[in-house]
């Protein structure tokens, strides 16, 4: 079965703007703290914004004092007006494209123009631009009401922001035929109007179309309804659980797109279901695959693996005789600190990867078990390979526990912001690369009889590089659930773009690094061929970028490859050279 993952699904700008101004307000909030109505339409947003101290905040008169944000649907402006007078801090989360709407109509009432709305009555965003026509607003949602409509001097035409695009155009050319004077605006947003060409799109592909999104949102219902018009079976559900397997009984491609206001934690569970599904339904060797790769990357066998794979490329680069020992320290290494990474960090687990936080609670006391023993036996590979090294591991080994545990006692905080090393921005894929090019490069050159000089601190930042390439594209897949538990990675800091500006900028850095590192005798010749997983690397964040493939456990498998593929290319080039 394939899977059709629309490019447009999901939280618009809007929205995502919204919801993450109220997270990061949760996360940082030191008194009461309101949405001033639900900030979406969305269930599992609003059970996780009050598990987070987040109230809804319908009758301002009961308010205490403190914060109130006002969501991207925005509100009239006496709305807003009476909020502040009441001495509430008010923090606006309208998108800006409602707001130019709001400026739209708000200039033309001020030049005594009638506005009339194109949307649906009692929405929040429609009652909110009316606040903006100095009371000579009115709201229509079908041709069918134009012909009520009163002949007004002067009016301008607006829709709301999510209105179905062929409805605006059909009302509009009537408007046009029947009042030619009015001013029309067509203000329907174009992740609307994107969403929806794309799910008529999608419709000529597909077998069947999963709209995910909340009941009560108008823009889902919307979009359903567009999918159920093309005649292709179209199911509108709000969560993963209410997927019927049996409605996907002999179809070959199924598409799933979702509305602005579906978290993408939500939609990429319902992803999953479908690609465990497909797995499940696979026969043969392709079944097989796909269970092994499933359980490598459950068990964190395979990044193990990688680490291992990593040890040995390096130990070429550097040009000294590779070692069974140190790949199996490394292996081993990762492996526990990686487990315990995700024992500590549950919670961002349960959004960003709901099926490897469920493998963890149905092996836990297997995975504890492997996770200590692992750890103990790398201090031990790392003890027979030297003082060093092992005094080294031993220290990473205890900064890897404490990554997740609260330093000091009580409320005190490092800087006056930090008690835990997890909370310092960026902090993970930082420290992860420091400890990968360590146990990768350090420690093996320590355990070398050589000596560490310009050569081993080139290939550890070579390496360290590669390795926070690979944790940042992860981090930017999993920035929604990391926004949630208040970790700031680095995307979260920087912003997405930022973020693959920044990875891209590093590969070129990666690039240029083999030649000049050659040239300058810093590493061997085998540089050369590793300029494969620099490629291959580039490949995968182009991967993400376009979307051509969703970040599920298959994007996860292609990624994680990069090191089994250095390893690969170490033992291919032993071979050729003798
Ligand atoms: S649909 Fe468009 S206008 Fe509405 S909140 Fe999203 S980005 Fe803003």
């Amino acid at each position: 079965m394939k899977i059709k993952l629309a490019r447009t699904g999901g939280f618009c700008m809007g929205v995502r703007r919204a919801v993450e101004i109220v997270l990061d307000a949760a996360n940082t909030r030191k008194g009461p703290l309101y949405t001033f109505g639900p900030i979406i339409h969305n269930p599992q947003i609003i059970n996780l914004l009050e598990k987070k101290g987040v109230s809804v905040l319908t009758d301002p008169a009961a308010a205490e004092q403190g914060t109130v944000i006002i969501r991207a649907h925005g509100v009239p402006p006496d709305v807003k007006d009476s909020l502040k007078q009441m001495g509430l801090n008010v923090v606006d989360a309208t998108c800006p494209r409602v707001i130019r709407v709001q400026t739209i109509i708000r200039k033309y009432a001020l030049k005594g123009y009638h506005a009339i709305i194109v949307g649906d009555h009692n929405h929040p965003e429609v009652m909110g631009l009316l606040g903006y026509a100095e009371g000579r607003g009115l709201i229509i949602n079908r041709p069918e009401d134009i012909p009520a409509l009163p002949d007004f001097e002067r009016a301008v035409v607006v829709a709301q922001t999510t209105q179905n695009s062929r409805v605006f155009s059909e009302i509009t050319r009537e408007i046009s035929t029947r009042f030619p004077h009015y001013s029309i605006f067509n203000t329907i947003c174009d992740s609307t109007s994107k969403r929806q060409l794309e799910i008529r799109d999608m419709a000529k592909e597909v077998d069947a179309i999963i709209v995910v999104g909340g009941y009560s949102s108008g823009n889902t219902k919307r979009l359903a309804q567009i999918g159920k018009n093309t005649g292709v079976p179209t199911f509108h559900i709000e969560r993963d659980s209410e997927l019927d397997p049996s409605l996907l009984e002999g179809r070959n491609t199924i598409g799933i797109t979702g509305g602005a206001s579906t978290p993408t934690w939500v939609i990429g569970k319902v992803f999953r279901t479908i690609e465990n599904l497909s797995d499940s339904r696979a026969k043969g060797f392709i079944s097989a695959l796909h269970k092994t790769k499933r359980a490598l990357l459950l068990s964190n066998l395979y990044i193990s693996v990688g680490a291992g794979c990593l040890t040995f490329a390096c130990a070429l680069l550097l040009d000294i005789a590779p070692t069974l020992s140190t790949s199996l320290m490394a292996a081993l290494y990762v492996f526990s600190m990686h487990m315990l990474n995700r024992f500590t960090n549950k919670e961002a687990k349960q959004y960003n990867d709901p099926d490897r936080a469920a493998f963890d609670e149905k092996y836990r006391p297997a995975l504890l078990v492997m996770t200590v023993c692992s750890g103990a036996a790398g201090l031990i590979m790392a003890y027979f390979l030297g003082i060093k090294p092992f005094l080294i591991l031993l220290m990473m080994s205890i900064m890897g526990m404490l990554y997740n545990l609260k330093l000091l006692p009580g409320e005190t905080r490092i800087f006056g912001r930090f008690q835990k090393i997890r909370e310092i921005p960026g902090s993970k894929t930082i420290l992860i690369a420091a400890a990968w090019g360590t146990v990768t490069v350090i420690l093996p050159a320590l355990a070398a009889p050589t000596k560490i000089e310009t050569s081993v601190l080139f290939v550890f930042l070579w390496t360290s590089l590669l390795v926070f390439v690979r944790s940042a594209i992860f981090d930017i897949v999993d920035t929604q659930g990391d926004r949630i538990v208040g970790q700031e990675t680095l995307p979260i800091v920087l912003g997405e773009k930022r973020t693959l500006r920044l990875l891209k900028f590093l590969l070129v850095i990666l690039i240029i690094a083999i030649p000049a590192g050659y040239r300058f005798d810093l590493i061997s010749y085998f540089g050369y061929p590793m300029l494969v997983c620099i490629f291959y690397m580039g490949g995968n964040l182009t991967v993400y970028e376009r979307n051509w493939m969703f970040p599920g456990f298959r994007f996860e498998f292609l990624v994680e490859t990069v090191f089994l593929l250095s390893g690969i290319i170490a033992a291919g080039w032993l071979l050729l050279i003798g």
